[in-house]
């Protein structure tokens, strides 16, 4: 057998003995050694594929390069470690590093069966570690702990041996509490840990060594070796002879449940689907010859295979070439390649069985949380629309020669992550990013330069606003340029619950397709006789055509809609863009002759009535709002509150535990710059924040008024706000 074909068997025989598989994640406070210690896992499996290779001689780097695919960022890493003269395959998936989009988070922890929760010995449990871990035991993910940064309490803290002593015991007592507060019932006292139960290793990410009790029974060292080792500065040594790797993979296979054992208890968990269905079963003995079910943990996008996306799969083999349902898409497409992972980098293989984490390539716009499956089945999750970006850059390439890489990466990245937006403003040609947040953008920008090199230039940031009306208007007439057609407009508010129902559920854009969409905006809400007539839906608003026997309606119907969306585009008091409003073409006169109904005509004829009408409407503005969460120790609360309230936050809940508080609110996207310096300044950088897009809400007048005069300017249009007799006659 080829050397190649050697190593891929091999590994392939370990992910199918699932005995030999765990799936987890590692979990920390900022700061705590997430990043070095999943570091100091990597490096330790570095030539691993050699081993793997058995009787046959390492691989050359050609064969390597052959059936390598090229990896830019990896949402999975897959270890392989020789336990007790076993090999074991342990897949690492990523959990993000900023807690600003809490969701994914979520997403990532779903997919593992236990967890490695990273804790600074000297810091102890922060507010972000219960935050972590509570999410982890609420998805039933078991822990096991790792208590880092051993040298800084006898180096930094200048610990005795009594006290260091203490200070893990505290630390200790802390986990076992968030434990026994979150953990499952029928968990929670065999998921505790003690120093006995050999499920808390001791040690330093950094220099790379680590025990727990077993080890140290095996090597007969002790705490007063690890003490002697800090004084004397001898780690170096100290990581051959107890390396941390070996440790945290050693505990991970003994303590972390393996698919057998977990998918039964977390599939239900997971899954609203029916347990009894032969789809539930086989997900819950993850039966590699059951029908497929993957669910997608992470996407990137590779330059040559296009968009990867790497997930966890719960039942069947996918193999190369098999069609996969997509839930949210309700169709089937091909999975062109399939790949495992050895170390970060992916490798094609022929097929990936049950219970492990792979990728496949061929499967184009995947979200996140998406389920494939043989067939269609009850999704994991239903995919919600993505939130709207709220704040707004430009960004150019500080060398005009980057450009064109430039504009490739942003693509590539939006890709990735759905809530970044990427635009060529039409009337300026600048090149614009669009984002949840600054904190948001600026992690984009950092990774413009950081991974792929290009220096950029940006503007500061420009929040998004929207243009609404309050109520009803007269009717309005415009009339084309060169007067031969007339339109008659109403605009009114659209109805709350079909608002409501456009956001969360939603219709494609454009006109509804069949009878079904036209029921679902009935059920919605909205009059059955404007539904049957809804010619355009628009980002939230609706084009009605509610005249009768107007001659050749129907033959300019696409002419009218595009000069309503224009004006849903561009709204007539600031420009910005429109929502939540009913455009309703009540009256018409055509001139017979196509000559004279034009584009140039017809926009105008459209566009000017629907100004006009909105302006008599009592129009408005709205701003984005985000939900802001906040957890800090107790004693900084009123200084978080106080922070809050000169940036217009409305606290909605505060909840306090033992030492620490969390509260949410609700604060204008506009008040939110500068936050991140604020709240780590007025806590000792001991806060956790992340903030959620929480929609658009009207603002108070005289705000808007200066708002509406700041956003005039920028966009060189007259300071006064037209009337309504402007868009007229
Ligand atoms: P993350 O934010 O949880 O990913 O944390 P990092 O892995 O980036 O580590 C944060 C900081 O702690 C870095 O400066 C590390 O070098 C440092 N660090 C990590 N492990 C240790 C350790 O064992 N001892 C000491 N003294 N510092 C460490």
């Amino acid at each position: 057998m080829a050397k190649k074909e050697a190593v891929v068997a091999n590994v392939l025989k370990v992910m199918k003995d699932l005995k030999k598989v765990r799936n987890i994640a590692i979990i920390a406070h900022v700061d705590h050694g997430k990043t070095t210690t999943a570091d100091s896992l990597l490096a330790s499996s570095g030539l691993i594929s050699e081993e793997l290779a058995g009787d046959q001689k390492a691989l050359d780097s050609d064969e390597i390069e052959q059936m390598r695919s090229m990896t830019i960022k990896a949402s999975n890493v897959s270890l392989f470690h020789n336990h007790n003269g076993d090999y074991h395959v342990i897949n690492l998936i990523d959990t993000p590093g900023h807690v600003d989009f809490g969701g994914h988070v979520t997403k990532a922890m779903r997919a593992v069966d236990g967890v490695i929760l990273v804790v600074d010995a000297a810091e102890g449990v922060m507010p972000q570690t219960e935050t972590v871990l509570r999410q982890a035991l609420k998805e039933k993910a078991k822990p096991i702990v790792f208590i880092n940064k051993i040298d800084r309490l006898i180096n930094e803290l200048k610990l005795t041996p009594e006290g260091m002593q203490k200070q893990l015991t505290k630390v200790i007592i802390q986990i076992n509490k968030l434990i026994q507060s979150y953990g499952a019932p029928e968990f929670k006292e065999d998921w505790k840990v003690n120093v006995e139960s050999g499920k808390i290793a001791f040690g330093s990410a950094y220099y790379k060594w680590g025990m727990n009790i077993n080890i140290m029974k095996k090597t007969g060292l002790s705490f007063k070796d690890i003490y002697d080792v800090c004084e004397k500065g001898t780690h170096k040594e100290f990581s051959k002879k107890v390396p941390l790797a070996d440790c945290l993979l050693g505990m991970c296979i003994d303590y972390l449940p393996n698919p057998l054992v977990a998918q039964p208890y977390r599939i239900p968990k997971l899954w609203k689907g029916d347990m009894e269905s032969p789809i539930g079963k086989n997900m819950a003995t993850a039966n590699p010859n059951g029908p497929v079910c993957m669910v997608v943990t992470g996407i990137t996008v590779d330059p040559h295979a296009g968009e990867v996306a790497t997930g966890r799969i719960y039942s069947g083999t996918i193999k190369k070439g098999v069609e996969l349902h997509i839930s949210s898409l309700l169709k089937s497409e091909k999975v062109q390649q399939v790949n495992i992972y050895m170390g970060p980098e992916r490798f094609m293989v022929d097929e990936i069985p049950a219970g492990n984490i792979g990728a496949i390539v061929g499967i184009r716009n995947l979200f996140i949380g998406e389920t494939l499956s043989s067939e269609p089945i009850e999704p994991f999750e239903k995919i919600k629309h993505y939130s709207e970006p709220v704040i707004t850059k430009s960004i150019e390439a500080k060398n005009p020669r980057d450009l064109v890489t430039l504009m490739e990466v942003l693509q590539r990245m939006s890709k990735e992550d759905p809530t970044l937006k990427v635009e060529i403003n039409q009337e300026t040609g600048e090149h614009l990013i669009s984002g949840m947040g600054e904190l948001h953008l600026e992690i984009v920008e950092y990774k413009v330069w950081k991974d792929h090199n290009i220096e950029i230039v940006t503007s500061p940031p420009i929040v998004v606003y929207r243009e609404t009306i309050k109520d009803v208007s007269p009717t309005m007439e415009g009339k084309s340029p060169n007067k031969h057609n007339k339109f008659k407009v109403i605009v009114e508010p659209m109805e709350q619950s079909v608002l409501k129902f456009l956001n969360e559920d939603g219709l494609p854009d454009g006109k509804p397709k069949g009878k079904e969409a036209i029921e679902k905006l009935i059920a919605a809400g909205l009059p059955r006789d404007e539904a049957k007539n809804v010619k355009d839906i628009y980002e939230n608003n609706l084009l009605l055509d509610m005249t009768r026997g107007v001659q050749f309606m129907n033959e300019l119907m696409e002419l009218i809609t595009k000069g309503f969306r224009s004006a849903m585009d561009n709204g007539p008091m600031a420009k910005e863009k429109v929502t939540g409003v009913k455009v309703k073409i009540v009256d018409g006169l055509i001139h017979e002759d196509p000559v004279h109904r034009g584009p140039a005509q017809i926009l105008p004829a459209i566009r000017r009535p629907i100004y006009g009408a909105m302006l008599s409407a009592g129009i408005s503005m709205l701003e984005p709002k985000v939900k802001l969460l906040v957890q800090a120790p107790q004693e900084f609360m009123s200084g978080v509150i106080q922070g809050l309230q000169t940036r217009r936050g409305q606290v909605n809940e505060i909840e306090q535990e033992e030492a620490a508080f969390s509260l949410t609110a609700l604060v204008p996207v506009a008040d939110m710059f500068g936050y991140s310096n604020e709240i780590r300044g007025a806590t000792e950088g001991r806060a956790m924040w992340y903030t959620e897009y929480a929609g658009f809400e009207p603002m108070q007048k005289d705000l808007q008024l200066k708002i509406v005069k700041q956003i005039r300017d920028r966009k060189g249009e007259p300071e006064e706000i037209p009337q309504p007799a402007d868009f007229i006659g």
